[in-house]
């Protein structure tokens, strides 16, 4: 019989699978590294595993202990996942700009889930980040995973992604192209690939226009997930050779394109990925591989990026002057 004994054995070992449809007029060979074939749907799976079973080592997690974090997406999903399977409770605390069904995901994977309000100052008692600080302290055995600064969202990357990679491409790769988060999957993945390459794989970080990482002030976008306001600890500034900034546009523009042209269904930062890995790509010659993390799918953004009337309000939908240029512009 072939099984796995759990859910969480089936983290990481993603596919590759290249892109053919965008890439026209590309020489470069493209890959995309497609992450919502982990359990939770996410690559946030890897730094889930990695978090909890170090602190299970360290002893920061111990048995009957509680997972707290302030998270409403992927992260939660993962954290959600592993914890159930290894028997620790979580909470997880979001704003209630958050959509129900992410709430609701959470829900169905048995994890508690406390909304705060937006609209309120950080330092007002049931702002988020305060809620969150106090469920930690009143909560009896519980521990933070804090992505944003735990060295092992990183690590995972380190011994994970990186050589699967490394591996799959049979140490062909020449550049690597992922979104800015917290930092942890380029961090880790980049690292592990400069080091197993003696510094020849290029690294390059795709950012939302607007976010810190590409030179901004943190001024608001709408692809989730990636860019940030602040510089998170997680995020190692020596890994990235260059920062390329993407619009929402162009990032929305070319998540549909990926579902629709290459049957990949993911989520708006894999659209952002894509822009920037294109634009590197086409400087590139016919040796190069070009590899972009793709960190979700689509299903959780069916009613913005799949929704005509949605990218209508905000002007995303391709003009007849975008699509006589789509080949340039994306
Ligand atoms: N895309 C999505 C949808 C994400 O949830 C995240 C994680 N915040 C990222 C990209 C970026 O990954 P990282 O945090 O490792 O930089």
């Amino acid at each position: 019989m072939r099984y796995h004994d759990s859910i969480i054995d089936l983290v990481g070992d993603t596919p590759l699978v290249k892109l053919s449809k965008v890439t026209e007029g590309i020489s470069a060979t493209v890959l995309a590294k497609v992450e919502y074939f982990n359990p939770g749907g996410s690559v946030k799976d890897r730094i889930a595993l990695r978090m909890i079973e170090a602190a299970e080592a360290s002893g920061a997690l111990r048995p009957g202990g509680t997972i707290v974090e302030p998270t409403s997406g992927n992260t939660g999903v993962g954290l959600a996942i592993v914890a159930q399977q290894k028997g620790y409770k979580c909470i997880f605390v979001c704003p209630d700009k958050v959509s129900t069904d992410k709430i609701n995901t959470l829900r169905a994977y048995g994890a508690e889930v406390v909304v705060c309000p937006t609209a309120v100052a950080p330092e007002h008692p049931d702002s988020y980040y305060n809620v969150s600080d106090r469920l930690v302290r009143e909560t009896p055995n519980a521990w933070k995973p804090d992505q944003y600064s735990n060295p092992d969202n990183p690590a995972s990357h380190y011994h994970s992604t990186g050589p699967e990679l490394w591996d799959q491409t049979e140490g062909r790769i020449t550049h690597f192209v992922a979104g800015v988060g917290t930092g942890g999957t380029i961090s880790g993945t980049g690292r592990y690939l400069k080091d197993a390459s003696g510094g020849k794989v290029q690294v390059i970080g795709a950012d939302p226009e607007g976010s810190v990482y590409s030179g901004g002030t943190g001024r608001p976008y709408l692809v989730e997930g990636v860019g940030e306001d602040f510089w998170p600890t997680a995020y190692d500034r020596t890994v990235a050779d260059e920062i390329v900034a993407v619009s929402d546009k162009d990032s929305f523009q070319m998540t549909r394109r990926l579902a629709k042209e290459e049957g990949l269904l993911v989520g708006g930062s894999c659209g952002m990925a894509v822009v920037a890995a294109l634009e590197v790509a086409r400087r590139l010659g016919p040796d190069d591989v070009v590899v972009v993390l793709l960190p979700d799918g689509g299903r959780g953004y069916l009613s913005k990026i799949f929704n005509d009337d949605w990218m209508a309000d905000y002007g995303f939908l391709p003009t007849a002057q975008d699509e006589a240029t789509i080949g340039e512009v994306l």
